[in-house]
C-alpha cells in the first residue's frame, strides 16, 4: 500500500495515479501522507534534507545530491523584534529552489526519464539545471528572448540547453507546455514532487526550534513553491501530533506586482503590472493562486505588499550587516515591518531566500543610488 495519496486541488479530487505520471501540466497536484511523521524515524546520517527521506516520495541517492538542506536557523533583529531567519541563500545553487529541484529530479530518475524541460529564467531554472546535470539527465530550459544574459550564464554553464522564445513570459510558458506533451515537464509550478522538496523547510524549522511550531512564518509569495510546500510540511507535522498548532503563514508580494494580495483583498485585479526589484516574486498569473489564498485564510495569516523603497532600504541594511542577499529576498524581510504591526506574536520565522552573488550588477546599481 502506498504511503501517500496524490490529490488535485484544482479539480478537488483524489487521483491514485495521474493519467500518465509524466503529465503534470493540468491541475494543481499535491501529495498527502498516510505515514505519520515520527522523530525516531529521521535518518540523521543522511545529508541535508534527506534526513527526512522517510516522508519523501523518492529514495535518497548519492547520484543527484549535493548535500542540500538543513540550512542554519539564526536569530536576528529586524524592526525592533527578534526573529529566526533560515539561511536559504546557502544552497548549492544559491536559493531554496534546490529543495524542490533535488526531490523532483530524483523522481524523474526513478521514472526512467532521460530528458526534462522547464521554463524559468531565474533560480528555479538554475536549480533544475544543476540537479539534472548532477544526475546525468539532459535538460532544456525555455526562457523569454528578452531575459538578460546575466541570469542565463549559470543555467547554460550547467550544460542545459537554452530555448529562447519570442514574446513575453506567457509565450514561453505556452512553448514549454507544448513541448511537455512529449517530454517530462520538470516545472516548479505544476510538478507535485517539487512541493515535496520544499515542505522540508517546515520539518527543518520545527526541528531546529526544538520540535515547536513558530507562531508565524513570513514567506515570499510568487508562484507559491515555498508557501505551499511549507504549509504541507507543517500540516503533516500537525496531523502527526509533532506540533500542536499551525503557524500563521504570511505571504509578501511587491506592491508593483501583487495579484495574490489583490485577489485575497477582493479588489479588482489589474492586468497591468509594473517592474519591481523583486523579480523572483513578480508573477502576474500564479497558477496555484487559489491554493495559496486558501492557505493564507486557513492559517489566519495575511498577504502583505512592500514598496520599491522598502525593498531597497532593507537590502542595503541586510548587506551592511553582512548578509549578501538578492533584492527579491529583501522584499520578504521588508514585509516584516507590517507583519509585526498586524500580528502581536512571539515566535517568528522568516528566511533569506536567495544569494546576492548572482545579482551583483543589480545590487551595484542599487547601493550607488
Ligand atoms: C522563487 C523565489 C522566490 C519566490 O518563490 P515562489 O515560489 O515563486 O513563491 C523568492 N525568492 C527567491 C530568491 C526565489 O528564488
Amino acid at each position: 500500500m502506498s504511503e501517500y495519496l496524490l490529490l488535485d486541488y484544482q479539480k478537488r479530487k483524489r487521483v491514485s495515479e495521474p493519467a500518465s505520471i509524466l503529465d503534470f501540466t493540468d491541475g494543481n497536484f499535491y501529495f498527502e501522507w498516510k505515514e505519520p511523521f515520527s522523530i525516531e524515524k529521521i535518518n540523521t546520517y543522511l545529508p541535508g534534507l534527506w534526513r527526512y527521506a522517510k516522508w519523501l516520495p523518492v529514495d535518497f541517492s548519492q547520484f543527484n545530491t549535493m548535500g542540500e538542506g538543513y540550512t542554519p536557523l539564526i536569530q536576528l533583529k529586524f524592526f525592533g523584534k527578534e526573529i529566526f531567519v533560515k539561511q536559504e541563500q546557502l544552497f548549492p545553487t544559491g536559493s531554496y529552489k534546490d529543495r524542490g529541484a533535488s526531490v523532483m529530479i530524483r523522481a524523474a530518475i526513478e521514472q526512467g526519464v532521460k530528458h526534462i524541460i522547464q521554463d524559468s529564467s531565474g533560480n528555479a531554472g538554475c536549480a533544475v539545471a544543476a540537479y539534472a546535470a548532477r544526475a546525468g539527465i539532459s535538460c532544456e530550459i525555455f526562457v523569454p528572448e528578452s531575459t538578460s544574459p546575466d541570469k542565463l550564464t549559470q543555467i547554460a554553464a550547467y550544460g542545459a540547453r537554452l530555448n529562447k522564445i519570442k514574446g513575453d513570459r506567457t509565450a514561453t510558458a505556452k512553448a514549454a507546455l507544448q513541448a511537455s506533451k512529449s517530454h517530462y515537464y520538470a516545472s516548479h509550478c505544476y510538478n507535485p514532487f517539487f512541493y515535496e522538496g520544499t515542505k522540508t523547510f517546515a520539518f527543518e524549522t520545527v526541528e531546529q526550534l526544538g520540535w515547536k511550531a513558530p507562531d508565524a512564518v513570513v514567506l515570499p509569495a510568487g508562484n507559491g513553491t515555498l508557501i505551499i510546500g511549507a504549509y504541507l510540511g507543517f500540516k503533516h507535522l500537525l496531523s502527526s501530533g509533532v506540533i500542536d498548532k499551525m503557524p500563521r503563514i504570511i505571504g509578501v508580494q511587491a506592491r508593483n506586482c501583487a495579484p495574490l494580495f489583490q485577489q485575497w483583498k477582493g479588489v479588482e485585479t489589474s492586468s497591468q503590472f509594473e517592474d519591481t526589484l523583486a523579480e523572483g516574486i513578480a508573477i502576474p498569473f500564479p497558477i496555484r493562486a487559489k491554493q495559496m489564498i486558501a492557505i493564507i485564510e486557513e492559517t489566519k495569516g495575511a498577504f502583505i505588499t512592500v514598496s520599491e523603497t522598502q525593498i531597497k532600504d532593507t537590502l542595503r541594511a541586510c548587506i551592511q550587516n553582512g548578509f549578501y542577499i538578492e533584492p527579491t529576498s529583501a522584499a520578504t524581510i521588508a514585509g516584516l515591518e507590517e507583519a509585526f504591526e498586524i500580528f502581536n506574536k512571539k515566535n517568528w520565522v522568516t528566511l533569506f531566500s536567495g544569494h546576492g552573488l548572482k545579482s551583483s550588477a543589480k545590487i551595484n546599481a542599487l547601493i550607488n543610488t
